[in-house]
């Protein structure tokens, strides 16, 4: 066999299929073909007629050579092959040139165009990446506010209990919601803002829900420090956007809580003011300009600071309309009680109004923690109603701390005994003063090693308005425990545990002399409410108005009715020194005299149940 059969029967192994003949152009071929002919063979291979066909290929210095069983083959030649040519046309050998510039302008277009279409894939890919981050950094301007869908608020104005002329006023809100109609028919404009002010947990935010409740509209809520962000322009933009989801919902209801976050009056601040929150309120000023009349989107804000809202902020056509929502008197209490107690199993031996006497200066949500404290102290004594045990375990828990360890009995046992016997004893012998709810020694957490709760003056409490001679009596209750200290053990001997009622002292008797006018300085306003320094404002106004001469008057004053209520204490515990004894002894022994215990070991009717001046219930 020689080597040219050789070669090409071998290239015919891999030939035979169909599909290997039509793809003479295919580059892969070449590889899997036996080893094409070499040059001088092919050129043997034309002139001896073997050969089909030539496919010449200048540009990549080749032939293609077809054979007449079909096969190809490629074969290099040279540039500018002469020879190929003249065996070709000498052979009679059909022989094409295969021009392939186009083929290679079309592969470089082709090339081009890929090139194109990855760099704009991936800068479009780019651009969206950086979209996105300029979005979510853009997101921030998003209000946060949250929209409970009309069914979500089941508020009612039931469940608000208490506040009954908020409510009335609150009213007409609603009927204008539903009914918007009858108002614009009369020609008259509901209220854009309404702003409710009051005291923390007084049900501003249930009652902005209710309204929504009541009217069967979408109830938008954000807390106004939540407009504020760190970058300027963020608030404002929030703003926009609360205000626009709004109406797209209109009717409904908007409540911003803590108003004053954002609302503050501006140019107030020390050292310049804040961009930010004033960039935010002029927006929302803008906003609220901005509604149309009777738009349906009504704006609530609730705050306990209304002195320091900027006066804009009020004008009509804003937050025209304020509703003060305060804590709720006696029957507001027992009201709030019910409500809570709608969910709760209660003893028949409860009394709420008993409750709600008992708990002078709470507010709703304070009760409402009450009945709760109460219900979690019901489920760890394994019992199915909530009893007077459990909430009176709850209101101490409430106001005077967990219980901590009882005391053992020794000197420190007795000690707390007399001072605590010395505020009750001083109480039930001073005219005026509050009436002995309970002493007891039950120790609480954080070092209260006993105290004494009294039944304040309600009506005192209600009116707000209180008596010189009432305040006197105050002082001296007050310093019932350190008198007792001092009359029993001596002067050299008594604790610092009279700490917290001297402080109180000092600072009813400083407001006696520099508010109230009820010393011989005359009746002058000598300073102003004590109250944290809030706006720079405050700074400015809080300065005394008087003279260095006039505080040191004023501070002799307050010591000497600090001492003057001292020496009266003293006094009325000397004379009934016996009596002092017996309660102690008592006290140590039952750890815990009520008031009917109390008076009847003293031996006097316990005096009506004059319900109370809340805030100070108890003294240490
Ligand atoms: P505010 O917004 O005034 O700080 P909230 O409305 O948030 O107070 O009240 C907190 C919780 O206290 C309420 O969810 C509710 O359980 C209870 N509460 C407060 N006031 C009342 C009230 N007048 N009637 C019934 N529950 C009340």
């Amino acid at each position: 066999m020689s080597s040219e059969q050789k070669s090409q029967s071998q290239p015919g192994l891999d030939a035979p299929k169909a599909e290997g003949a039509n793809r003479p152009s295919n580059p892969f071929s070449r590889f899997r073909a036996e080893p094409p002919p070499s040059y001088s063979v092919l050129l043997k291979q034309i002139t001896s007629g073997k050969v089909k066909e030539l496919e010449l290929v200048p540009a990549r210095r080749e032939v293609i050579v077809t054979y007449p069983d079909g096969r190809t083959a490629t074969v290099a030649i040279l540039a500018n092959d002469q020879q190929i040519l003249r065996t070709a046309e000498s052979s009679g050998t059909p022989l094409r040139v295969k021009d392939v510039r186009q083929e290679q302008a079309l592969a470089g277009l082709a090339g081009n165009l890929a090139l194109i279409v990855l760099i704009v894939v991936g800068l479009s890919l780019l651009l969206r990446r950086s979209a996105q981050v300029a979005n979510k950094a853009m997101g921030f301007g998003r209000s946060q506010a949250r929209t409970s869908p009309q069914s979500e608020v089941t508020v009612r104005f039931d469940d608000v209990a208490g506040i009954a002329e908020a409510k009335d006023e609150l009213q007409e809100v609603v009927t204008f919601l539903k009914q918007p109609e009858t108002f614009i028919k009369l020609g008259a404009r509901i209220p854009r803002g309404v702003l409710l002010v009051g005291p923390p947990g007084t049900g501003k935010t249930l009652l902005a829900k209710a309204i929504a409740g009541e009217a069967g509209v979408p109830f938008f809520s954000l807390a106004a420090s939540e407009f504020v962000e760190l970058f300027v322009g963020v608030g404002a933009s929030r703003v926009r956007d609360l205000f626009r989801k709004a109406k797209e919902k209109s009717p409904c209801i908007v409540f911003i809580d803590e108003i004053d976050a954002v609302g503050r009056q501006r140019g107030a601040g020390i050292g310049g003011g804040n961009d930010e929150r004033e960039q935010t309120l002029n927006q929302l000023l803008t906003e609220m300009d901005g509604f149309a009349d009777n738009s349906g989107v009504i704006l609530l804000a609730a705050t306990n600071r209304a002195d320091v809202l900027d006066t804009a902020l009020m004008r009509p056509g804003r937050f025209d309309r304020r509703i003060a929502v305060g804590l709720p008197d006696r029957k507001g209490r027992e009201a709030i009680l019910s409500v809570h107690a709608r969910t709760r199993p209660l003893a028949e031996e409860v009394s709420l109004a008993d409750w709600a006497r008992r708990t002078p200066g709470f507010s709703g949500a304070d009760l409402a923690n009450l009945l709760n404290e109460a219900a979690i102290l019901t489920a760890r004594h394994q019992s199915t109603t909530l009893g007077n045990r459990e909430l009176e375990m709850a209101l101490e828990r409430i106001t005077m701390g967990l219980t901590a360890a009882p005391l053992q009995d020794g000197a420190k046992k007795r000690l707390i005994a007399y001072h605590e016997i010395g505020h009750a004893l001083v109480a039930a012998l001073t005219p005026h003063a509050d009436p002995v709810d309970k002493v007891t020694l039950l120790p609480r957490s954080g070092g209260v090693g006993g105290f004494t709760r009294f039944f304040p003056d309600e009506e005192v409490l209600d009116s707000g308005l209180v008596t010189r001679a009432y305040l006197q009596a105050r002082l001296v209750m007050a310093l019932g425990g350190r008198a007792a200290e001092v009359v029993v053990f001596g002067a050299s001997e008594v604790t610092q545990g009279a700490s917290g009622d001297l402080q109180m002292v000092a600072q009813l008797a400083r407001e006696m002399v520099t508010r109230f006018g009820f010393s011989d300085l005359g009746p002058v306003a000598l300073e102003g409410q004590d109250q944290e320094v809030f706006l720079g404002r405050d700074l400015i106004h809080t300065r005394p108005s008087y003279g260095e001469r006039t505080g040191r008057e004023i501070d002799l004053r307050v010591r000497v009715l600090a001492s003057d209520a001292l020496q009266q204490a003293i006094q009325l515990l000397e004379s009934r020194r016996e009596q002092m004894d017996r309660l102690v002894d008592a006290l140590i022994e039952e750890e815990t005299l009520q008031s009917d215990r109390f008076y009847s070991l003293l031996g006097i009717d316990p005096p009506d149940r004059r319900p109370s001046l809340g805030q100070l219930p108890a003294w240490t």
